[in-house]
């Protein structure tokens, strides 16, 4: 899991867990070449998971969290030239709006082989909210989402990372396949779809760190 990429972390402190050093994101990519990884997105993990559909070795999922407005250039200048696709969750409620991504700029990123998920309409604690609000962070993100892109999304990223079982429940319900975590590790085949663990990189963390917890058993 990502937010940013650049060499800002130590200037704003309470960011630092959220950005990453352009050396260390380089360094990390590189690994992931050098040793046989292949990105995938959701809707690939979702038929593997639901239909056996195969996936590459060494199958890994790059995702970009809440559409800031930089993921144009960190798909152009980190992913593209390593031919890697990320996927990027957006909320709908930011998009066309600074200091995040325009409509036009989230096309663009799904026409260059990324994928655009849903990160809600508000980017709430979905926890704090009543029934007709949960309702309508899950199901018009996904709404605006299908009807810019022309397709079904169902994959979701929870704001902070944060949900109980009402929250899931009511994932669930709007149809969405897979949803995922802001941490905890490898996603395993017995993981819950709808509780997808990821790995957090922050500043300041090297590639070491960064292999052992991809290589983590
Ligand atoms: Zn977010």
């Amino acid at each position: 899991m990502y937010h940013h990429v650049g060499d800002w972390g130590p200037a704003r402190a309470d960011w630092a867990p959220w950005v990453v050093k352009p050396a260390d994101f380089n360094a990390q990519l590189d690994w992931l070449v050098e040793h046989g990884y292949h990105t995938i997105n959701l809707a690939q993990l979702t038929a593997h998971r639901e239909q056996g559909l195969a996936l590459p070795d060494k199958p890994i999922v790059l995702t970009f969290d809440d559409g800031w407005g930089e993921d144009t250039a960190i798909a152009q200048q980190y992913l593209a030239p390593r031919k890697m696709h990320g996927v990027f969750f957006v909320f709908t409620g930011a998009v066309g709006g600074s200091p995040y991504l325009a409509w036009p700029e989230v096309k663009a990123l799904e026409q260059q082989g990324h994928e655009i998920q849903s990160h809600t309409v508000s980017h709430p604690d979905l926890r704090q909210l009543t029934a007709a609000q949960l309702d309508h962070e899950l199901q018009s993100s996904k709404q605006k989402l299908e009807q810019e892109l022309g397709h079904t999304v169902d994959a979701f990223a929870y704001p902070f990372g944060l949900q109980d079982e009402r929250v899931v429940r009511a994932i669930r319900e709007a149809g969405y396949h897979l949803a995922v975590l802001a941490e905890g590790g490898n996603s395993r085949m017995a993981s819950d779809p709808l509780l997808l663990p990821r790995w957090k990189m922050e500043y300041g963390e090297g590639v070491a760190l960064f292999a052992q917890r991809i290589t983590a058993h």
